[in-house]
């Protein structure tokens, strides 16, 4: 038997094909054969919940929710979730499904895989966000990443607190002006710094702040200064991207930067860092650092690894070997914050600590596929967890 090949320009999939269930593992597809052909419907609740978190991380972002909606809309699903943006911990369940089986079983595979992906991004640019102390940090990890899911990584990024993102459509997806300095490229084909630079300020909308890199072809404290005194106000800060068989350390670099800029007056000139950065390399350079650019770190977080779970069947509790049977709730604490895991509608659900009742987070989001909330935009979201992060690592 030939197996038919489709013919696509690059490896992605279409949207109506993620909608269509064909990013399915092939073991649902089958499952889904046999229980029509056997007449088999049940009823069920399944249950979407992470293990563990890696590296021994006591928290995550919740992310993917918006896709993950976009996607079950429309077929005949009850769903419950917490919102979006949630700092959520190992063993929480994050969301609740109920339908009869057969009307979910080819869904599994991408539904985890929104959730995974870009729980793993908002929760490891979260991290990039605490250890810079409130200084800005930008998402620019696209040309690590394919394309076709640039939107969705920028979009992550965004809403585990990245200031701004690199790319047009990205930035076009989320409703915010793209963020971008001058490339290395711009100044080899000029063949000069200053002449680059100065074109860029000539031909570039005065809007878009004036960030210059000052490391193409000379030492980082010259060029920063010949920067400085040719656009004086204008300039709105050096970016330090030193690639690493020069860098040397990167802080006694922008250290020199700055005590330079100072010096010869140009304090307003802000030092832009970017190249290898991750939550370990940010804090020892936020003595002089006034913003970030996280590339790779970010895009390529390691993804999390929710499964899902069948927990009840025709009201039944079940699960499989190592699970906990029965729906469970997510309370939390409004007086101190404890989080207590407990069966759906558990009158008990008081907080040991002050005898406070705690209150289910996880709210039922849609009706027989109807979606019953308005989805928050990217900036709320963005603003509901920079609100609940810790101030520290
Ligand atoms: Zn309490």
């Amino acid at each position: 038997m030939s197996i038919e090949k489709t013919k696509r320009k690059f490896g992605m999939a279409s949207e109506q094909e993620i909608l269509d269930g064909r990013v399915t593992d092939v073991y649902f597809e089958r499952t889904h054969q046999i229980l029509e052909a056997k007449n088999i419907s049940k009823r069920v609740k399944m249950e979407i919940r992470l293990k563990s978190l890696p590296n021994q991380w006591t928290w995550g972002v919740l992310s993917g929710i918006e896709e993950g909606l976009n996607f079950l809309e429309g077929h005949p699903l009850n769903v419950w979730a917490l919102p979006e943006g949630t700092l959520f911990r190992s063993q929480e369940p994050v969301m609740v499904i109920e339908a009869n089986y057969e009307d979910f079983d080819k869904l599994e595979t991408s539904l985890l895989g929104f959730l995974c992906h870009a729980s793993g991004i908002a929760t490891k640019a979260a991290r990039s966000v605490i250890a810079a102390d409130g200084r800005p940090v930008a998402s620019f990890g696209a040309r690590r990443a394919h394309p076709a899911i640039s939107p969705m990584i920028e979009r992550s990024a965004f809403i585990g607190g990245c200031n701004g993102v690199s790319t047009v459509l990205a930035a076009d997806y989320l409703g915010v002006k793209p963020v971008g300095t001058i490339p290395h490229a711009l100044i080899l084909l000029v063949e000069d710094s200053s002449k680059a630079v100065s074109m860029f300020d000539e031909v570039i909308d005065s809007s878009v702040p004036r960030v210059v890199l000052v490391d193409t072809f000379g030492d980082e404290k010259f060029e920063a200064l010949a920067n400085a005194n040719m656009l004086g106000e204008k300039l709105y800060a050096v970016r330090l991207d030193t690639p690493s068989s020069r860098r040397g350390n990167m802080l006694e670099i922008a250290r020199e930067v700055r005590w330079e800029l100072d010096i010869h007056g140009h304090n307003h000139v802000k030092i832009f860092i970017t190249g290898g950065l991750d939550e370990d390399t940010i804090p020892p350079l936020n003595e002089v650092a006034d913003a970030y650019g996280v590339g790779t770190s970010i895009c390529n977080a390691r993804v999390f690894d929710f499964g899902l779970d069948i927990i009840e069947i025709e009201g039944r509790p079940v699960s499989k070997r190592g699970k906990f049977s029965g729906t469970k709730q997510l309370y939390i604490c409004p007086q101190c914050g404890e989080r207590l895991v407990k069966l759906w509608d558990d009158e008990n659900a008081i907080c040991p600590n002050d005898g406070q009742k705690a209150l289910p987070q996880l709210e039922q989001v849609m009706d027989q596929g109807k979606l019953l909330i308005d989805l928050p935009t990217p900036q709320e979201i963005q603003a509901f967890v920079l609100k609940h992060l810790p101030k520290t690592l």
